[in-house]
């Protein structure tokens, strides 16, 4: 035989032995074979090095555009360009374009447009679509909204949260969109950074159970309409830019990383988070692009993600262009890939298909790093079960936006809502007359937030059904109640005598302070402090003396100043969602008690972002630690005693478990929820320890004079921390245990 024929017979024998295995993933076999790791092989077995680099490509829809503008009604699939992509170029992945909201019947058209140039390409392997469906799916116009996820946190309910991803699976995978790019993982300890309202808040342990509950909720709990694949992102330490401007500089000490910023990660990896998405920016000098160690060493080998790395937006092209440090693009495919990314974001053209093809050639990375890659690739697709059916459900997607999903978001939104201050003010009477100013309370958008059906979710056309705050007030209590004068706006302080002459004529004004929304870099801000028109705007109101309700509806804290001495009540939500304004509403005229609780530390200064994990040398002396408003805060309309905590034995060993309770009474006169916060202190430790850390969290509902007793289970190993040595530590000694005003002391041996 020579040596050609002998190898078109191998050819031939491959090729059959790559159908046969194939042929469960295409469905062909009535059987769907069990073993993963086969199909994977089967499939990469028969791929070119094109197509496993076309797999490892993620381009943006807006690529194969007929136009490149990025109105709302001109966008149209140039069918040509999608072809290139899909069937010539291998690619593995296409995300949304960030200035559309498709329709149901949109996205229908569009998910079997791609998935039919899939089926007609060498491999048949599926396309992976991938979306921002940070809160519900939002781009999709007739989708569930929800409130971002730093209200979902004040809700402090992780049922609701897994409910609200639930349901944005469903809406989501219904359109046949498999992949998520959520749940955001940062901590939001710098509320300068514009996207503050994208994390959990700033505590490691409620960062870490909501973000839990969000993968859980997206990729195990989908009905009808299938899972979908979450995304850790972005992994990691991205939200603590030094300068809080988007993606610069962050300084990140390994062991404060691997203390605070890795635990949310760990937690969903263990949960089975399917992708993860690397963080923009660099963390001591490296771009996280390029750091193997964080993104093989860490990521891989410590906490063992066995899943899709993506980058995030043009990063690779950033090691070059932006961070300067690959000396040419090609350079930064080489980094990027060594350094374990599977897939590149690219998003616009083929730049890095074709230097890492090259690379390869030139044998500057080897085809089995290419192969590790791709079987990651593949082992997604296959998990999602694309290969059986990667279609949208016209029948399920009818469904989006039902007025169950709704009822859940407004139960969010209301649950949200943190009352932060109230001398009395509040609730409100209905019979009362109220003037209604403010910047936003007339804006379907402050409610909204950015991510809603555009990038930045300024287009209040896509949304014409969501009541704004005005609208609401004037349902809740007849629009001749209400008054109604703008104030400010985002830019400058308006009719202000408008103002105050209105305000005179009622009985209280509620005074909306807003941020006009915005994200990512467009939403870097320079100054913490409250806008100088919304400060006027503050002081209008309060000369005329009228009892004035401060509505803070904002990415993050900002710096109220006179306004929270002056206030007689604040309410805060942020970014609350369709069902926002409807809400406040209800909350402030005492249909809804409010039962949110702050996710986050909210300053009194610019000048002191002290979290409330911080040590005891911050809290003494006459500039110690004195936030507006604690971590945890957030009042009712009725009143919680707390009493009894309790544990079995004032003395542990390292290995036991605690069992700790303690009872909460409604001590008033209305039903109410509360949160039970559970947090320790360790008394001394070899790094200076923490005021307090969080440690479990349940929210009940109590009938008035109704008590019940709460009790949380606690590894004692739960309580310690990361030593220099980047090992997990408990040192024996003195512990406390805290609930609401109640402290225990015990002795860990
Ligand atoms: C953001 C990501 C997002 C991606 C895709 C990036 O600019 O940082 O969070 O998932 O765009 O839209």
């Amino acid at each position: 035989m020579t040596l050609k024929t002998f190898s078109s017979l191998m050819k031939k024998l491959r090729l059959l032995a790559f159908l046969l295995l194939l042929a469960p993933a295409m469905g062909v076999l009535a059987q769907p074979a069990d073993d993963l790791d086969a199909r994977i092989e089967a499939i990469l077995a028969g791929m070119t090095l094109e197509q496993k680099v076309g797999e490892m490509t993620q381009l943006t829809l807006q690529a194969a555009a007929q136009t490149e503008g990025t109105a709302t009604t001109t966008f149209a699939v140039d069918m040509e360009k999608l072809r290139e992509a899909v069937v010539d170029r291998h690619i593995g992945s296409i995300l949304n374009v960030y200035n559309v909201a498709h329709t149901p019947e949109q996205w229908t058209t569009l998910i079997n447009q791609v998935q039919d140039l899939a089926a007609q390409r060498g491999t048949g392997v599926p396309v992976l679509y991938g979306i921002d469906a940070v809160h519900g799916n939002n781009y999709m116009q007739g989708a569930t909204l929800f409130p971002h996820n730093l209200a979902l946190a004040a809700t402090w309910n992780a049922g609701l949260v897994r409910e609200a991803n639930r349901i944005t699976a469903d809406e989501t995978r219904a359109a046949g969109i498999p992949w998520n790019f959520s749940p955001v993982l940062d901590l939001g300890r710098q509320p300068l950074w514009s996207r503050f309202f994208e994390t959990f808040g700033e505590d490691v342990y409620l960062s870490t159970e909501l973000g839990r509950v969000a993968i859980e909720g997206q990729q195990n709990d989908g009905t009808a309409a299938g899972r979908l694949a979450a995304t850790g992102k972005h992994f990691l330490g991205y939200s603590t830019p030094t300068s809080g401007k988007d993606r610069t500089p962050a300084l990140i000490p390994d062991r404060v990383l691997h203390e605070y910023f890795v635990p949310p990660f760990r937690a969903a990896i263990d949960a089975g988070l399917l992708t993860v998405m690397i963080n923009s920016g660099e963390i001591n000098g490296v771009p996280v692009h390029a750091n193997r160690d964080l993104l093989t060493g860490l990521l891989r080998d410590e906490l063992g993600f066995e899943g899709l790395a993506v980058t995030d937006w043009e990063d690779v092209d950033k090691l070059h262009n932006f961070h300067r440090v690959a000396a040419s693009h090609k350079e930064a495919v080489r980094m990027a890939v060594h350094a374990g990314i599977d897939m590149s974001m690219v998003p616009y053209d083929y730049s890095f298909t074709d230097d890492l093809i090259a690379l390869v050639k030139e044998g500057a990375i080897s085809e089995a790093r290419i192969d590790t890659s791709v079987r990651r690739i593949l082992r997604v697709k296959l998990q999602l079960g694309l290969f059986e059916d990667a279609r949208p459900k016209p029948d399920v997607l009818a469904q989006a936006g039902s007025a169950a999903s709704q009822a859940v978001s407004r139960q969010a939104a209301e649950e949200s809502v943190v009352l932060l201050k109230n001398d009395g003010v509040l609730p409100l009477a209905k019979n009362q007359r109220v003037l209604v100013t403010g910047p936003g309370a007339n804006l379907r958008m402050a409610l909204h937030g950015s991510w809603t059906y555009v990038w930045q979710g300024t287009d209040e056309r896509l949304y014409p059904q969501t009541p704004t705050f005005l609208d609401a007030v004037r349902t809740e209590i007849g629009a001749g109640n209400v008054r109604y004068e703008p104030g400010a706006d985002f830019e400058q302080a308006l009719d202000l005598d408008a103002v105050a002459n209105a305000a005179r004529e009622v009985d209280a004004v509620l005074l909306m302070l807003a941020e006009y929304p915005s994200v990512e870099q467009p939403g870097d801000i320079e100054d913490l402090g409250l806008p100088a028109e919304q400060q006027a705007l503050v002081e209008a109101v309060r000369a005329t003396g009228k009892p004035m309700v401060v509505v803070l509806v904002q990415n993050r804290p900002r710096i109220l100043g006179m306004a929270a001495d002056h206030a007689g009540a604040i309410l805060m939500t942020n970014y609350p969602g369709p069902h926002g304004g409807t809400a406040l509403a209800d909350v402030l005229f005492g249909d809804v008690n409010p039962s949110g609780h702050l996710p986050f530390t909210y300053p009194r200064y610019a000048g002191s972002l002290t979290p409330y994990d911080h040590k005891n040398s911050e809290t003494t002396g006459p500039h110690g630690y004195q936030p507006l408003y604690a971590f945890g805060h957030g009042l009712s309309y009725t009143s919680f005693a707390y009493s009894n905590l309790r544990m079995a034995s004032a003395t542990v060993g390292r290995d036991e478990v605690l069992s700790v309770s303690v009872t909460v009474t409604n001590t008033g006169d209305r039903p109410g929820m509360d949160v039970v916060q559970l947090y320790s202190r360790d008394h001394y430790a070899t790094v200076t320890p923490a005021a307090r850390r969080l440690r479990r969290f349940e929210k009940v509902t109590l009938a008035p004079g109704a008590s019940e007793t709460v009790t949380f289970t606690l590894p004692v190993s739960e309580l310690g921390f990361v030593r220099p040595d980047l090992t997990w530590t408990v040192e024996p000694g003195a512990f406390d245990l805290m609930v609401a005003d109640q402290t225990l002391t015990f002795e860990v041996r």
